[in-house]
């Protein structure tokens, strides 16, 4: 943390979840609660030692896809504020759905949240949970309250249940089913257990308040019927709980301190309040309870999170798959050259606040290049290569003469040392570098004028060769001698322009995938837009490039800055020692619109 006198830092947004955990920490509210080394009930905890972490969060993804740039938020948020406070973070598969949840999701979220750089083991236990084992507990749970006239079996049709619970202006009707006694209540639900009864014809009701202002009080439904077989738990259960009874649960028999969420879960929380209290009167549950915070979600302009938009686009093959470097799935984002610590930087960057905002997707790659700056090797690349011939070279040297030349790995980091290349006497250089009639103010290659090759030698530009429909196919210069870069004569002549080259002869073939926002609206999807009718076309560019010789043993994942232009990286799939792809990250500069 830094220190509030260091100026030199940026001040980390505001998070008022710090504030209320340090208050709980202040006050010692969930000092000195037992906990029994697994998750469990009142009586399994109370069995159990001091709980050695002083709070428990929590980070809860229904294994049903891949996981995207604002869970990567809720991921560095639960598992930061864990860290920082001297706790732990579970990693919780909320799998109680029983169609939607798939194996390979659990594991791209496991390896999602070990790449982002966090752990859910602490103190020599592995706080890895699956909500689906609390099926008997839940269930539990939901004869407690059935016994104590707090649930009720309904058996209106979906139609009446829906016309009964009233409006934003208007009270519920109380069910017919309400004021059935207890003992019918616990037949009939054993009966929906024992697979009794079909799909639709009844549901478990919490009894709360049918007249409340929030309608997720008046009433809501815990247990549906469904008779579809569970990944973990197979056919032993017909009947399945909602996520509304569930969660709470879940966060108590795992002894959440801080139950974070965003902000869509506000309304829920006053049941989520009551369910535990009412489970805590029956001795099922101990206090303290866990408590739910809300916060913001991260919006990010130009990205959409929305899982069913973004399986949309892998499906309609608007994009290349979930790893797609447009996609903002923390794969997509890893393939694009992300890094973890970039997107560490832009969970603190962001903050958490209770007001929805819009974040600029030039935030994000703010993050990625100040990360990346301090990182990375530094090459020479050519993107649009134009030749250029050094017409006496053979006189200056010798034919055939190749001349070493070095550049520091990083330019801050010299004990990083130095690559090594050499200039050659044709090169390739970047198109833009040459005008035949340069605009004012160019500084760099035209007839009569000098330039240096970085890191090499001042060149004069003498003309250039062209093909049959007048484009240019060659750029013509003499070398200057005697003025080499790091020797005593690199000053004898001043130049303005320095041009970034890559040997002809020794630089390296590579596909280079440009890649840009997948939308060119800010908000791709707002007001019912259709989102397909705002698709960047150029969000994805594929050229072939030349490369410095020493980028040919880059390493997929590896990542470098192409000097002048941007943050490059090995591209994790395709790339091949003897054949280069590298995918832009992020540019040296915001130039978006400009
Ligand atoms: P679904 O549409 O399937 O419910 P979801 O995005 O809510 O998708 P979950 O797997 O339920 O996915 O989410 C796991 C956690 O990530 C939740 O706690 C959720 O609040 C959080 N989360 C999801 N999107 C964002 C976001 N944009 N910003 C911050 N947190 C998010
Ligand atoms: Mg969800």
């Amino acid at each position: 943390m830094t220190a509030p006198n260091d100026k030199s830092a940026p001040a980390p947004a505001a998070n008022f979840l710090r504030n209320i955990i340090e208050r709980d920490l202040e006050t010692g509210t969930y000092a000195d609660r037992p906990w029994g080394g697994s998750p469990g009930d009142a009586a399994h905890h109370a069995s159990g030692v001091a709980d050695p972490e002083k709070i428990r969060t929590r980070f809860p993804p229904e294994p049903n896809g891949y996981l995207h740039i604002g869970h990567a938020k809720s991921i560095c948020l639960n598992f930061g504020l864990a860290r920082d406070f001297g706790g732990v973070c579970h990693m919780r598969f909320d799998d109680t759905n029983p169609e939607k949840e798939e194996q390979e999701y659990v594991d791209s979220i496991k390896d999602a949240v070990r790449w982002l750089g966090f752990s859910w083991d602490a103190d020599g236990s592995s706080h890895l949970y699956f909500a689906s084992n609390y099926f008997d507990l839940m269930y539990r749970a939901a004869e407690s309250l059935i016994s104590r006239g707090h649930a009720y079996v309904d058996q209106q049709s979906a139609e009446e249940m829906r016309a009964n619970r009233g409006t934003l202006t208007e009270p519920g009707k109380d069910s017919p089913w309400r004021s059935r006694p207890v003992e019918e209540n616990l037949r009939v639900f054993r009966e929906m257990r024992e697979g009794k009864h079909p799909e639709g014809s009844m549901v478990l009701r919490a009894k709360v308040d049918m007249a409340s202002p929030n309608i997720n009080l008046r009433d809501p439904a815990i247990y549906r019927i469904r008779f579809a077989e569970h990944h973990n738990t197979g056919n032993t259960w017909c009947i399945y709980p909602m996520y509304t009874f569930a969660h709470p649960i879940e966060d108590a028999l795992e002894r959440i301190s801080h139950s974070i969420c965003t902000l869509e879960f506000e309304d829920q929380r006053p049941f989520y309040d009551w369910l535990l209290e009412r489970l805590a009167e029956d001795g099922l549950l101990a206090h303290p309870l866990p408590k739910q915070y809300e916060f913001a979600r991260l919006n990010l302009t130009y990205i959409i999170t929305s899982k069913r938009k973004l399986k949309q686009l892998v499906d309609e093959k608007i994009v290349d798959g979930w790893d797609d470097p447009r996609m903002p799935t923390i794969v997509g984002l890893r393939r694009r050259g992300y890094t973890p610590e970039s997107l560490q930087l832009l969970a603190e960057r962001t903050g958490a606040s209770k007001h929805n905002t819009w974040i600029d997707y030039s935030v994000l790659e703010g993050c990625l290049r100040e990360d990346l700056e301090e990182k990375t090797v530094r090459g020479m690349a050519a993107l649009d290569p134009l030749k250029l011939k050094l017409t006496n070279w053979d006189e200056v040297f010798a034919a055939g003469h190749v001349e070493p030349c070095s550049a520091p790995r990083h330019p801050h980091h010299e004990d990083w040392g130095k690559r090594s290349f050499n200039l050659t006497s044709e090169v390739w250089i970047e198109r833009e570098d040459f005008e035949e009639v340069p605009p004012k103010g160019f500084r760099r290659l035209f007839p009569g004028n000098m330039a240096r090759l970085k890191y090499g030698y001042v060149i004069e530009c003498t003309g250039c060769e062209k093909d049959a429909d007048g484009k240019v196919t060659a750029v013509l210069a003499r070398v200057v001698p005697d003025t080499k870069s790091g020797t005593p004569g690199a000053d004898s002549v001043k130049v303005k322009g320095v041009i970034t080259w890559v040997s002809a002869s020794e630089g390296v073939a590579a596909e280079v995938r440009l890649y840009d926002r997948l939308f060119t609206e800010a908000q791709p999807d707002a007001g019912g837009r259709d989102f397909l009718s705002v698709l960047n076309p150029g969000a994805k560019r594929v050229i072939q490039a030349w490369v410095e010789p020493g980028l040919a043993q880059a390493k997929p994942d590896d990542k470098f800055q192409f000097e002048r232009h941007g943050y490059f990286v090995a591209d994790r799939e395709d790339h091949r020692a003897n054949a280069p792809v590298f995918n832009l990250a992020v540019g040296l500069k915001d130039s978006w619109g400009k």
